[in-house]
């Protein structure tokens, strides 16, 4: 027999048994930014390849070798994003939200980079994305920091640790640059191949290199710090003291760079231990030069990046995730001759409770196969309408979860208000 048709390796479905967490996590994370002023956009999922080249970096893991770039019918290059930033601001700034203005963003939904699958790690994966603009003090920074502290309590996460660090400006990189190439060319024998490409291309990203064997000439490697440009060292000097005020622990790590090209100043990472080499659950940063380099008028942002797959996987490590919701009540339909009397009071019923979960029974069967789908429903009530009810203009109530209690005949005129104490 022929095999069925499989997913594409690393696309995951999101099951019914998963998709719960997945809502209650989005409910969550809408709320809070909510709370901060954060307006949604929602963008679309394929853009202009050229808008990915530009932004991200040409010589970056994602625009070299993880793109899903393809020719549509009219030959125009467009690529499934792989994140989200540079959509938001070709949005912001084709729709004139940027200029002169101050915005607070965000957006959710799945990216695509062609990596290789393993735990924590997707070809297809979900991001939620927190993007400002228009203020280029440490303060937006702090606050984009603190969002994702709270929502950290909110969520009862523990053990996610934060790590800063600071790009300086664009000169002071320029300046770092020529001394850190001349290092690494020194060493050119303990680097990799990749870093070898990436030697007169882009060589602060060796140092993001996730090689084993590269650490140790990375760690000897010259430190930013000693070349970082005096606004850049007060900005950052001040994103600390916020965080110090906010009672926010994190660590300076002066080897976080990030994978695209579009930062500077500020970045951050929330890691975790609980995860494994995919640890990182939550990146971002201060990106003052994308605006401009996109097109618009210069404007200042910053903002970061949360891996859905990976939150929810530390939260299921801690055991933080709610129980699924389950149906409260079922209703049996015993006999055809009960089916429309039986939908009109779940109906019925439905209006008067809005927050019950009812489910009726469909596909008919005998009372004996319907009280096994009411079992495994989840469900704690049964409502049985046969014939001999329907007459009465009643219904037996019986709970599923305690055996012992009785069977209960109640009117349809007072089942609201018997049912609503149970649930
Ligand atoms: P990593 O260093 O883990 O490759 P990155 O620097 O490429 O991450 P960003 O582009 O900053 O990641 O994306 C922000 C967040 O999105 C990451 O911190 C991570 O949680 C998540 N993420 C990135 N790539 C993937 C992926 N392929 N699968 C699942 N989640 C991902
Ligand atoms: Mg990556």
């Amino acid at each position: 027999m022929a095999k069925g048709i499989q997913s594409i390796r690393g696309m995951h479905d999101i099951l019914p048994s998963e998709a719960p967490a997945w809502q209650w996590l989005e409910m969550h994370i809408a709320g809070l930014l909510q709370r901060y002023g954060y307006q949604q956009i929602r963008l679309p999922i394929v853009e202009r390849t050229e808008l990915f080249a530009r932004s991200i970096g040409e010589v970056t893991d994602i625009v070299e070798k993880e793109m899903y770039t393809f020719e549509d019918r009219n030959g125009d290059s467009l690529t499934l994003r792989p994140e989200g930033t540079a959509g938001c601001v070709r949005a912001g700034i084709e729709h004139g939200l940027l200029h002169h203005q101050q915005q607070r963003l965000w957006y959710s939904g799945p990216m695509f980079r062609h990596e290789r699958p393993q735990k924590g790690r997707y070809r297809q994966f979900h991001q939620i994305g927190v993007e400002s603009f228009g203020m280029d003090g440490p303060d937006i920074d702090a606050e984009l920091i603190i969002i994702t502290a709270r929502l950290w309590r909110l969520l009862g996460l523990t053990d996610v640790r934060l790590e800063i660090n600071t790009l300086g400006s664009a000169e002071a990189r320029a300046q770092y640059r020529e001394v850190l190439v001349a290092y690494f060319k020194a060493h050119l024998a303990d680097l990799d191949e990749d870093a070898r490409r990436r030697l007169d291309s882009n060589p602060l990203r060796i140092l993001d290199s996730k090689n084993p064997a590269m650490q140790a000439v990375i760690a000897q490697a010259p430190s930013f710090m000693d070349y970082l440009d005096a606004d850049s060292q007060a900005h950052f000097q001040t994103l600390q003291t916020l965080l110090d005020a906010a009672g926010i622990a994190y660590q300076i790590n002066p080897r976080l760079v990030r994978g695209l090209d579009y930062y500077g100043r500020t970045v951050f990472e929330w890691i975790t231990d609980s995860l494994g080499a995919q640890g990182t659950i939550c990146a971002g940063g201060r990106y003052d030069a994308l605006v401009s380099q996109l097109g618009g008028q210069a404007t200042p942002a910053a903002g970061f990046a949360l891996g859905v797959e990976r939150l929810l996987a530390l939260l299921e490590a801690q055991a933080k995730l709610p129980p699924p919701p389950l149906p409260q009540v079922y209703l049996v339909l015993a006999g055809e001759a009960v089916q429309s009397a039986g939908l009109a009071l779940a109906e019925r019923l439905r209006e008067q409770l809005p927050h019950m979960a009812l489910v009726v029974n469909c596909g008919g069967g005998s009372l004996k196969a319907q009280m096994k789908r009411a079992d495994r429903s989840g469900a704690a009530w049964a409502l049985i309408l046969g014939e001999q009810e329907c007459d009465r203009q009643s219904v037996q109530i019986k709970s599923l979860r305690d055996t012992q209690s009785a069977q209960q005949c109640v009117p349809w005129e007072q089942l609201a208000a018997h049912l609503a104490p149970l649930l």
